[in-house]
């Protein structure tokens, strides 16, 4: 179910900002250098045009808020009393280097490193009391920071959004709504066709290398033989290939399925159709079906059938026994959206379901 992000972005520095990384997307080339090979390449294919619009939160209170974003949820972008834009949030990071590079940063020495990446922007022109009548705000409350409001709370609101009364696509430049003292400035992102074109043997970024030495490492094990200890040393290998593309030098990660942020110590390097049953060529194909996921719960739900994507949604197994510990986690992820599904991994999203989510 989707969210709404709630973010003021009315101030002198966060109109900067909004003109900067929302109203003009900014060049993937630009934001390669930042980002680990995985992630630049899921960025090539949410967005195929090669521009990203782009927004941050800085840390404090707005990190806890910023863990709970999913894919699809909306994002509003407010200020002079208004709603100024909408739109779709495709991906997050955490990226204090990405976020300087973007942004400089504030009078206290922060920078807006929880960042978000949108698509489908479009200008809107609604009344903070239209926003306040449907979450039962008082009439004459003002968006006060970033805030995430769970779904329950904001369905009768976002059906508005969708019904295309207040919406106009956001083709004609006239954002200027006018500047407010806001205590949140934000960072903008944009919108682009995700149509998913499949870019399978592209090239990685350009401060990641061992693609070749990945290749052969891969071709080099026989799927026929029993794994003898060279093959072990040789899947181990693999493994620190596979966590280099996803995680780089980062001290920390996004877990591809609850979307939490964590230490890497803390993320598996997953494939998504088992491994056991990948040809050569789905090995090779990491770029789409290796992703991180975390060992708070996510991969031993995922590696055992107990949760599985289907058109981009978490879906529980209906078979599986679940004890009340586990029903509390599985229902939490159950009809959430998975921020790493794109329609390039599609086909090994169908595959666990269609073959892991069966006892
Ligand atoms: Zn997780």
């Amino acid at each position: 179910m989707r969210q709404l992000i709630l973010q003021p972005a009315g101030s002198v520095e966060s109109r900067g900002h909004y003109d900067d990384t929302i109203f003009h997307p900014v060049a993937l080339d630009r934001i390669s250098k930042f980002v680990t090979a995985a992630e630049f390449d899921h960025l090539k294919n949410l967005y195929p045009a090669g521009k990203a619009h782009v927004w941050g939160v800085t840390s404090g209170r707005n990190t806890v808020k910023w863990q709970k974003i999913n894919k699809n949820d909306v994002a509003v972008f407010a200020g002079g009393m208004k709603i100024f834009s909408s739109g779709e949030v495709k991906y997050k990071v955490r990226n204090k280097s990405l976020a300087l590079n973007l942004w400089g940063e504030d009078d206290e020495g922060r920078t807006w490193e929880f960042i978000y990446f949108l698509d489908h922007i479009r200008q809107r022109d609604i009344p903070y009391s239209a926003l306040n009548k449907h979450l039962g705000y008082e009439h004459n409350a003002v968006i006060q920071g970033f805030n995430v409001i769970p779904w329950e709370k904001c369905t009768t609101f976002l059906a508005y959004l969708d019904s295309g009364k207040v919406a106009t696509a956001a083709s004609s430049h006239t954002l200027a709504p006018t500047i407010e003292t806001s205590t949140s400035a934000g960072i903008p992102d944009s919108p682009l066709e995700d149509d998913g074109e499949c870019t399978l043997q592209t090239e990685v970024s350009s401060e990641y290398s061992g693609c070749e030495d990945f290749e052969r490492l891969i071709k080099d094990l026989d799927p026929a033989k029993p794994l003898d200890a060279t093959a072990v040393v040789q899947i181990r290998k693999e493994q620190v290939f596979l966590r280099k593309f996803l995680f780089g030098s980062r001290g920390t990660g996004i877990c591809g399925i609850c979307g939490k942020e964590f230490p890497v110590d803390f993320l598996v390097a997953a494939h998504i159709k088992r491994r056991a049953d990948c040809s050569i060529e789905e090995k090779l194909d990491y770029k789409n079906n290796v992703m991180p996921i975390c060992k708070m719960g996510c991969d031993d739900l995922f590696e055992k059938g107990y949760i599985s994507i289907l058109n981009g949604k978490i879906i529980r197994c209906p078979d599986k026994l679940l004890t009340l510990a586990m029903k509390a986690y599985v229902d939490i992820l159950h009809n959430g959206s998975c921020l790493y599904a794109t329609p390039s991994n599609k086909g090994y999203f169908q595959w666990h379901a269609d073959n892991r989510l069966r006892r």
